[in-house]
């Protein structure tokens, strides 16, 4: 049985010119970058080298304004705690989104329960969207951070982080973007999106897992989050990953390079599928906006059956889709995200997502598009509430 992998959303595989890039690394140039001699110094070249790749997918100009992480939760994580530990004399309020990722979610949540910070979660439409002038609306005083995704990870809204953004520089509060969706699959410009922190991870866009970045606008406050040696300009102590951070810089290098073919293929498989679904399953639902989504992001909500039975068939036939994000999938509770967007517990519960990425062919969506109709139908007449 041929498998199909549709479940780009939670991870990607590693480019194989990625994992050439990274070899060397390895055992041939295995210098500490911090030391001084040319073991040493070779591999710091490597790593200047990947900060400047990963600074021009996102339009940053000074590349020192990019820091190495161990992937988009530690990015998210710095950015947050780092504003709020260098503000907090300035004021303790926090803006963000009901529908962000857990790695933002948590982290407030922390800052709440554990520091005293007050945060705001504002709602969205039932589309995903946030609206700007809730943003707007909820700057006090006290506010020293809002963070807001830009792309979010279960059903693919875009939101309008650029307008958000705007109100942020005119009130004056550093603005964060959680982009770890975004970044490699759609065009992301620092200064157009007009963020001062944003987070990317590289095994979203087909480089390795672990590794991902926090670009820091300069001036930002923020405090430094890993104590210890004088690493990233002091400001995250360990010994660098330097083959995951060669491999972050080569996949950033192929996603400018190929972005716009990619993002136009993948519109059009991604639509295909979406419109397949709708034409040949009754009672869907599309969850996020038709056209201001990921380009590989499907996400519907199919009634009267749940998401995991739907995935367990889909499993056997060797079709590996998700359920919500991969960090909710295995727990019961429905996603928050289309909880927020006012879906009903019920409806949520019976939420599938499909992410298709670089690899995925015409073939496959055709493939799912025969399968999963006859998946349904048959949980379906195994159901009590349905009588169609
Ligand atoms: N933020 C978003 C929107 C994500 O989708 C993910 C991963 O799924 C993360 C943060 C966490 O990234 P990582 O797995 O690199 O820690």
């Amino acid at each position: 049985m041929k498998k199909i992998y549709m479940d780009y959303g939670a991870t990607t595989p590693v480019d194989k010119e990625v994992v050439k890039e990274m070899e060397p690394y390895f055992n041939q140039v295995y210098g500490n970058p911090s030391s001084f001699h040319s073991f040493g110094r070779e591999a710091k070249n490597a790593i200047t080298e990947a900060r400047d790749k990963v600074a021009q997918l996102i339009g940053a100009d000074i590349v020192k304004e990019m820091i190495f992480t161990s992937g988009g939760t530690e990015a998210d994580n710095y950015a947050i705690k780092g504003v709020a530990s260098a503000l907090e004399e300035q004021g303790k309020h926090i803006i963000t989104s009901s529908i962000e990722h857990h790695a933002v979610l948590h982290t407030c949540e922390y800052l709440e329960k554990e520091r005293g910070f007050e945060v705001t979660y504002l709602p969205v439409d039932e589309d995903g969207f946030v609206n700007p002038q809730d943003v707007k609306d909820a700057i006090c005083e006290d506010t020293i951070l809002i963070t807001i995704m830009l792309a979010n990870n279960e059903m693919g809204t875009i939101q309008p982080i650029a307008e958000i953004g705007e109100i942020a520089k005119t009130a004056g509060v550093t603005f964060h973007t959680d982009a770890v969706q975004a970044v490699g699959t759609i065009p992301v410009d620092v200064n157009q999106l007009n963020v001062d922190l944003l987070s990317l991870s590289a095994h979203k866009f087909n480089g390795p897992k672990g590794v991902g970045a926090l670009y820091v606008r300069k001036g930002t406050k923020i405090k430094k989050f890993l104590h210890g040696g004088a690493q990233e300009r002091n400001r995250r102590a360990t010994t660098e990953n330097v083959p995951a951070i060669v491999g972050l810089g080569k996949a950033a290098e192929l996603a400018r390079k190929n972005l716009n073919r990619k993002r136009e293929e993948l519109i059009i498989l991604r639509d295909k599928l979406i419109n397949g679904i709708e034409e040949k399953i009754d009672h869907v639902k599309l969850n996020g906006h038709r056209t201001e989504r990921l380009p590989g992001n499907v996400n519907f909500s199919i009634r009267y059956i749940e998401g995991e039975s739907i995935l367990m068939k889909l499993d056997l036939e060797g079709i590996a889709a998700s359920s919500g994000s991969a960090c909710t999938s295995g727990s019961l509770d429905p996603s928050h995200v289309l909880l927020a967007m006012g879906l009903s517990h019920e409806i949520a519960h019976g939420s599938l997502r499909l992410t298709l990425g670089k690899y995925n062919t015409e073939e496959e969506v055709d493939k799912v598009l025969e399968l999963l109709p006859k998946i349904v139908a048959d949980l379906r007449a195994m159901s009590p509430i349905y009588n169609q």
